[in-house]
């Protein structure tokens, strides 16, 4: 496996890293207990979103866990509470939130953990106890960016237009959307739009773009104005890539990225679990 640079990535992802998630663990195993309930569920499951380290894949498959994308995050949950009393969820406290309320978790139920704070920053820890789901306080920047306020600034300016969001944004923006999805759901909303309706998108701009250079029948921009693109991803640039490929067919593998053997199998474990519940 290559990276064409090395110096890309996911500021989400490094949002949490194998040493605060091993502490965590430890520290909710206290609180929580770490023996099977009397149904035979575990105490906590770990689910890791995709954009996460092999180490942290490797954790959930080490842990009786799984992965999780933003397509298939209510199956995996659902899959996660039938082997589980609560669900450790990490790195994005976002796409958990938005996703437990879906399935009629309620606020209460879901305490943040903050990795830099004593005790994950409860002032009770039985908090932990009393959770559902256990958010990690982690976020995107790019989709932290969409705010209620844009949405009604679009509403204005584009009367009956359909806003829809990424997971990624906050309770406050999929709320006042008019719909959530993965990056599959808005493209199938915006080709499915019809012809001269406006479609306001809260999600990385590039994607953004290039729905509205496909679809010129229909009005599709991004709810921020100011377009921030995503500074870690962008670093994999086009010449970088080409570069990357070019070698490759040269028989070169530049920035080649290795996993340990024991990283790779346990993250294998955690991904064929989740391919298991949503091929
Ligand atoms: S937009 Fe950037 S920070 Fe956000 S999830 Fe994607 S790669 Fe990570």
């Amino acid at each position: 496996m290559t990276l064409p640079n090395l110096s890309a990535g996911c500021s989400m992802a490094d949002m949490a890293n194998i040493d605060q998630v091993e502490d965590c663990w430890e520290q909710l195993g206290e609180i929580c207990g770490t023996n099977p309930d009397a149904d035979g569920k575990q105490q906590i499951v770990p689910v890791t979103y995709m954009n996460s380290s092999a180490a942290l894949k490797a954790f959930c498959g080490r842990h009786g866990g799984i992965v999780c994308t933003s397509s298939n995050a209510h199956a995996v949950l659902e899959w996660a509470f039938a082997r589980g009393k609560r669900v450790l969820f990490f790195p994005d406290q976002h796409l958990g939130r938005n996703t437990a309320l879906a399935m009629g978790m309620s606020l209460d139920q879901m305490p943040v953990w903050n990795p830099y704070k004593p005790a994950g920053g409860a002032e009770d820890p039985s908090v932990y106890a009393d959770a559902k789901m256990i958010l990690w306080k982690g976020f995107c920047s790019v989709h932290q960016r969409f705010t209620v306020d844009q949405i009604e600034r679009a509403r204005k300016a584009y009367p009956g237009v359909k806003v829809i969001v990424h997971p990624e944004c906050s309770m406050d923006v999929v709320n006042a959307a008019d719909g959530t999805g993965s990056t599959a759901y808005i493209v199938k909303e915006i080709a499915n739009a019809p012809a001269g309706s406006a479609v306001a998108v809260g999600t990385e701009i590039n994607l953004v773009n290039r729905l509205a250079a496909q679809y010129p029948d229909k009005t599709v921009f991004c709810l921020d104005p100011v377009v921030c693109p995503c500074s870690t991803m962008y670093r994999i640039h086009p010449a970088y890539l080409a570069w990357a490929l070019e070698n490759i067919e040269q028989g070169n593998i530049v920035n080649r990225i290795t996993v340990d053997e024991d990283t790779a199998r346990d993250a294998k474990i955690a991904l064929q679990r989740m391919l298991e519940v949503h091929p």
